[in-house]
């Protein structure tokens, strides 16, 4: 068996190259550092009506290991004094790009669906678990849908009061 002589390079662990993400239009591009600080799933109603989705799931970076590459120019930002909280959006797309609260100056929080590859982060955590919506898919058993290929289905619960599961 031939073997080469020269050692074969093991390829790092961590490649260290940052994690990059964008948004719809592709107008706004940023980088983190990897790993991420940390990653979670946030349920309260300020992320769902930011996202328009059953709960947003974020990757928080330090401030100073986060980069606008492309598009800073593009981008709005809401602030929500109430909360605390800036969001800020690509104004072309929609696409909600960075979430900043007052009590955490140093962090930008970024949802995890912008980034294309790994962050360095699993998101682990929940906040505002109990506000967890009733109609948000919690990996229950899906069966295929008749007659509609590519559509699954949970079979119905049948429960009073809420929604009705008729689709089609
Ligand atoms: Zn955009």
């Amino acid at each position: 068996m031939l073997r080469e002589n020269a050692p074969v390079k093991a390829k790092p662990v961590a490649s260290g190259k940052p994690a990059q993400g964008q948004c719809l239009c592709g107008n706004i591009c940023f980088e983190i550092d990897v790993p991420a600080r940390w990653a979670w799933h946030d349920h309260s109603q300020n992320s769902r009506r930011a996202h328009g989705a059953a709960y947003a799931t974020y990757v928080g970076s330090w401030r100073k290991r986060f980069r606008i590459t492309n598009g800073e120019a593009g981008i709005v930002r809401f602030e929500n004094k109430t909360a605390k909280a800036t969001r800020s959006f690509c104004k072309r797309c929609g696409t909600p790009l960075m979430y900043e609260r007052a009590r955490s100056p140093h962090m930008v929080n970024i949802p995890r669906a912008l980034f294309a590859g790994r962050t360095g982060r699993q998101p682990l955590y929940h906040v505002a678990i109990e506000e967890l919506q009733e109609w948000t898919y919690a990996g229950e058993p899906l069966v295929p849908l008749k007659g509609f290929p590519g559509v699954v289905w949970q079979r119905s619960k049948k429960k009073r009061g809420s929604d009705r599961d008729g689709m089609f």
